[in-house]
């Protein structure tokens, strides 16, 4: 009998028809909507190799059911929807797709940042609605991004390929990490700062640290507080590392300028959150990695993983 392969979300034939004839291939027939826990749980009792998104909760429930399971592939570099404790337990390898991803999403950082700081958003809409009477000398005005300064927390694989696009825009560019960087210091000009100094310094602050117990919640009331209230603060990497209701009430209230959000604690943001009710706020549905190259690059990653654990070979991007 074939090795099963359960996948979680519909994905496009070209990555998945090099499965088939090595494996007993199943796949949850959406592409837009998520696998019900009831359906994920029984495949998952049967399943060899489970292929899983961001959006699935990998937690120890699911390798529990998943007796056989040897292997999870995530479909994401972050993977903080994977219970690596319960994996470990289970003797599960769990793989993610760094790399493949980081010069896509440092694009949409960086789109994101150039889109909030000059509401490119909400003034296309106003075009769209009929509002654009007449050149205006202060309407749609915005903040400069050359020559501002840029502060970056987490300063990684993205982190680095934003701070070489932000070069080129003469921006100074400092960062935050838990342990100093000196070759990329050297090699792109970036500032080491503590996380506080960083907040007062940076006109812009990018967000790409990893979702950890550590960073949830880093931006709080207090980080806010410590931002300029001309700051714009920018998080493609993960919602729950922004208390959301302590950026509200910044936005609201004047204390940083705007915010760029690809990624909320609840994903997909609910229609009636408060943030969606302001005009400072330009959000996205988490597209960071969303490049056609990209996504079947992620694919292609997470389907050899698969396919070298089933055949006994240690896979690329073990995460433990
Ligand atoms: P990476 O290379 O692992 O970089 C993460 C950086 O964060 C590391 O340099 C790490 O440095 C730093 N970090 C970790 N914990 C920290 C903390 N407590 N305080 C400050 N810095 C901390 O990962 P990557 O490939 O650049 O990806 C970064 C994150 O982006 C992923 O984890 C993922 O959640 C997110 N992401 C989002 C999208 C999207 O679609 N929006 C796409 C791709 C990735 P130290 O260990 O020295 O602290």
């Amino acid at each position: 009998m074939k090795p099963r392969i359960f996948i979680t979300r519909k994905l496009t034939e070209e990555a998945v028809a090099p499965l088939h004839e090595k494996f007993d291939v199943r796949m949850w027939d959406e592409e837009s909507v998520a696998v019900p826990r009831a359906v994920l749980l029984k495949e998952v009792a049967e399943a060899d190799a489970l292929w899983s998104v961001l959006a699935d909760s990998i937690n120890r429930e699911v390798f529990e059911a998943g007796t056989k399971l040897k292997i999870v592939a995530n479909m994401a570099v972050g993977y903080n929807n994977i219970d690596l404790e319960a994996a470990k337990e289970y003797d599960v390898i769990v793989t993610n797709t760094p790399g493949v991803l980081t010069e896509t999403t440092a694009d949409l950082a960086f789109a994101l940042l150039l889109a909030t700081a000059r509401k490119l958003i909400s003034a296309e809409n106003e075009i769209r609605k009929g509002n654009w009477t007449s050149w205006a000398p202060m309407r749609f005005t915005g903040m400069d991004v050359g020559g501002a300064t840029l502060g970056i927390i987490g300063m990684g694989r993205i982190g680095e390929a934003v701070a070489r696009r932000a070069k080129g825009f003469d921006m100074q560019v400092l960062y935050h990490n838990r342990n100093r960087k000196p070759d990329a210091e050297a090699e792109y000009g970036l500032e080491f700062r503590e996380l506080d100094t960083l907040l007062k310094e940076a006109d812009f602050v990018i967000i790409l640290a990893p979702f950890t117990p550590e960073t949830a919640g880093m931006i709080g009331v207090r980080e806010l507080d410590l931002m300029k209230n001309t700051g714009v603060l920018i998080n493609v990497a993960r919602g729950g590392i922004v208390d959301e209701a302590a950026l509200y009430d910044a936005l609201k209230n004047g204390t940083i300028w705007a915010a760029g959000l690809d990624v909320f604690e609840k994903e997909p943001v609910p229609l009636d959150h408060p943030l969606l009710t302001l005009p400072n706020v330009t959000v996205l549905p988490h597209i960071g990695s969303a490049s056609i190259k990209t996504r079947l690059a992620m694919m292609n990653l997470n389907a050899q993983a698969i396919t070298d654990v089933l055949e006994g070979r240690k896979p690329k991007g073990i995460v433990q």
